[in-house]
Formats: C-alpha cells, sequence, structure tokens
C-alpha cells in the first residue's frame, strides 16, 4: 500500500516486544495441500472452493518469493511428503486412486506436470519405521520463518511504515471520520481507517465472526548426525507435519487430540500432545537414533468452518483479514494485498 502511496503514514500496532503471533512461531512449510488434507476439504466443500483456496495458496507463495527473494526466505525446494502407516489403509488407498485427479487440477493451477506422484521406494532410505507408502508433492518447498520476518520488517522500515511493539490494542470504535483505538495502557489515539489483522487473537474484536484461536504445539530437536531425508513431511490428515531444519527436525501437530483444550489464544504445552509428539518422533520418524529435544514452543492460529481467510469492511472505517488457517505463510501476500486495495478503495 505505501509503495503505490507514499504519501499515507502507514502505523503498525503490535502487542509484543517482537511480532508474538503464528509468523514467527510455525513450521515454514511453503505448501498448498497434502492429497489426504485436500481429500477431507472436498468432504464438506466445493471443488470449486478447495482449488481456488489452493490457487491462492500457491499465487501466494510464489508473491511471497517475489516480494523477498529466495535467498532472504532460505527457500529450499526439497519437496513435501505424505506418509502412510499400515493403518492408514483405506485413507492412503483414497489417496492413491485419486492421484490423476489431484494431479490434473494442479496441473491446471500450476502448469506442472505430476505435482503428486509415489515415493513409496524412498522410505527404506528415510530410515522411518512402521510406514506403508509415501506419497511426494514435488511443488513443495520449505522457509526460514525467522528470516522471513526480518525481511518483512526491513521492507516496513525501509519504506516509512512504523512499527510501534508493545502496544496492546484493547478496543476500536468509530468515533466521527475517525476511529478510536484504545490501548490498555489508558492510551488512545485517532487514526483514518484501522485494519485488524489479528489473526488467531481476533475474536476479542470480532466476536460475531466466524474465527477462533486454534493452538499448535511444535519440538525441534538437537542436530543430528548422518540425518537421513530433506523435505517436509504431512502426516494423518495435515494434523502432524515434520521437516528437517539443517539437520535438526521440527515436529509439530496434535491438535486433534484434544481440539477442546486447544481451541485457545493463549500460549502452552499440554502432555497429551507433547507426548504424542515424543512417541511418533521416536518410534516412527528417528528410530534408533540419538538425539535430544533441544525446545518446545506453541502458536496460535485462526481458524473457522471454512479456510478461506475473512477480509472484508467491518462497520465504518474499520475493516479485517484474518483467519489465515494452517497456511497463513501461503496465504498472507496476497490476503495483505486485497485488504490493502479494499482499505484504499473505500
Ligand atoms: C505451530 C504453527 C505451525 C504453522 N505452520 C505453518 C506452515 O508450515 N506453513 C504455513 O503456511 N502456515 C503455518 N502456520 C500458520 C501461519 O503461521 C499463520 O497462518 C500466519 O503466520 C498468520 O499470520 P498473521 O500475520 O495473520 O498472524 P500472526 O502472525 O499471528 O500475527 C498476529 C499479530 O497480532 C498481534 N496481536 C494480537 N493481539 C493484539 C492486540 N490486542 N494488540 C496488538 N497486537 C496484537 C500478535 O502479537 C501477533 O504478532 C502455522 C501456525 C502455527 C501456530
Amino acid at each position: 500500500m505505501k509503495l503505490s502511496e507514499p504519501s499515507l503514514h502507514i502505523v503498525v500496532l503490535e502487542k509484543g516486544v517482537l511480532p508474538y503471533g503464528a509468523s514467527t512461531r510455525n513450521a515454514g512449510f511453503a505448501c498448498f495441500g497434502s492429497i489426504s488434507e485436500l481429500l477431507t476439504d472436498l468432504k464438506s466443500h466445493s471443488e470449486n472452493d478447495i482449488f481456488d483456496l489452493v490457487e491462492k495458496r500457491w499465487k501466494g507463495l510464489a508473491r511471497l518469493r517475489q516480494i523477498i527473494g529466495d535467498q532472504s526466505l532460505d527457500y529450499e525446494p526439497f519437496g513435501g511428503y505424505e506418509i502412510f502407516t499400515s493403518a492408514d489403509k483405506l485413507l492412503s488407498d483414497e489417496c492413491y486412486e485419486k492421484l490423476n485427479y489431484f494431479n490434473s487440477e494442479l496441473h491446471r493451477i500450476t502448469g506442472k506436470k505430476n505435482v503428486y506422484g509415489d515415493a513409496s521406494t524412498k522410505i527404506k532410505e528415510f530410515g522411518f519405521s512402521n510406514i506403508d507408502r509415501m506419497l511426494i508433492n514435488n511443488g513443495e518447498g520449505q522457509i526460514d520463518t525467522g528470516k522471513m520476518m526480518k525481511a518483512l520488517l526491513e521492507k516496513c522500515r525501509n519504506v516509512g511504515i512504523e512499527i510501534l511493539n508493545g502496544v496492546d490494542v484493547t478496543k476500536i470504535e468509530n468515533e466521527n471520520k475517525f476511529c478510536r483505538i484504545d490501548f490498555n495502557n489508558g492510551f488512545s489515539i485517532l487514526s483514518k481507517k484501522v485494519l485488524i489483522a489479528v489473526n488467531g487473537f481476533a475474536q476479542k474484536f470480532l466476536p460475531d465472526y466466524d474465527i477462533q484461536p486454534a493452538r499448535a504445539q511444535v519440538l525441534i530437536t538437537s542436530p543430528i548426525k548422518d540425518l537421513k531425508f530433506k523435505g517436509s513431511f504431512h502426516y494423518d490428515c495435515g494434523y502432524y507435519y515434520f521437516r528437517n531444519v539443517g539437520n535438526r527436525i521440527l515436529f509439530g501437530g496434535g491438535r486433534n487430540l484434544d481440539f477442546a483444550k486447544e481451541k485457545t489464544s493463549e500460549f502452552g504445552l499440554t502432555e497429551i500432545v507433547q507426548d504424542s509428539l515424543d512417541k511418533l518422533l521416536k518410534d516412527v520418524i528417528l528410530p534408533d537414533t540419538d538425539y535430544q529435544i533441544e525446545n518446545r514452543w506453541s502458536g496460535i492460529m485462526g481458524l473457522g468452518d471454512t479456510k478461506s481467510p475473512i477480509v472484508k469492511k467491518v462497520s465504518g472505517n474499520v475493516y479485517c483479514a484474518v483467519r489465515m488457517g494452517g497456511m497463513g505463510v501461503a496465504l498472507g501476500s496476497l490476503t495483505g494485498e486485497e485488504a490493502a486495495t479494499l482499505v484504499l478503495n473505500d
């Protein structure tokens, strides 16, 4: 917005000392949908809705890479995989039966042939245990989200966008031709327009909207000698995900073990989720391997009944761009542009 309208005065109000949401705490998958996840989504949404969303993710990733550059993002095109145990036989049968269908849809969207394929011959080489089948997604990559955020902040500063950290916004109200923004320290400011982009924390400002917080828990291992695989991996319809970060493994998921408890905007770790991550890591992903868990953390996503972001006018001079779901890295850039256009042209 500032690039096309340099005279605008834009201020970002951020609660954290550093950006403290999902963008600095996520898994860094540059992904647009595993087959089992898309199949699950197609059971409750139309083909149009789902493949429109896949296209937005695909184009959004291209836009992000164009804005920041692969080197600054540490983008690595290692590919993505989906793994299936013998207990997932029915699910894997369904995914394999639909390979041609998904490849033809993805060809239409990406221009690439055979985005998905069978990679089961690599299971042994990767050292996994109890995995029967494995699909590859040739279009998937991974990024360093810390570097992404650093580059985005730098870009903002370079064009004169002010970022005020440590500002906890408590209320936003239309006041004549302006919006009044209240902070938790009693301070208020007036602004011509406000865009609410707090994603998983949005319920406070948009209580009637279909957006709920969803906590996701993650861990990272110590460096692993002779790590046997590189890439990003999906398991259990996307409820679990892991990837290499150099020669470490970042592993997250397990929210489906206790949906109710994870429907929160409070950071935190729970025994049931962390135990399941520890067990899958040891039994399936890194059997017979020496490693320690070096860090565990959580982040807050914004989810709803559908996976599309909400970009709209809320009232008067207040707008929102929220509900990035589990793929905000992919959706963020284009959603930001859509929101900027809305705010500017209204
Ligand atoms: C563990 C985890 C793994 C993920 N993995 C991936 C992945 O691999 N690939 C992918 O595409 N997506 C992934 N996601 C999702 C992705 O990270 C998010 O969709 C995306 O980062 C959302 O960006 P955002 O800017 O909308 O929200 P956020 O990054 O959450 O930013 C919202 C900001 O608002 C601030 N804020 C909140 N309340 C207030 C307030 N009252 N006043 C002022 N500021 C406030 C917060 O401090 C925060 O910095 C993951 C998410 C998590 C949690």
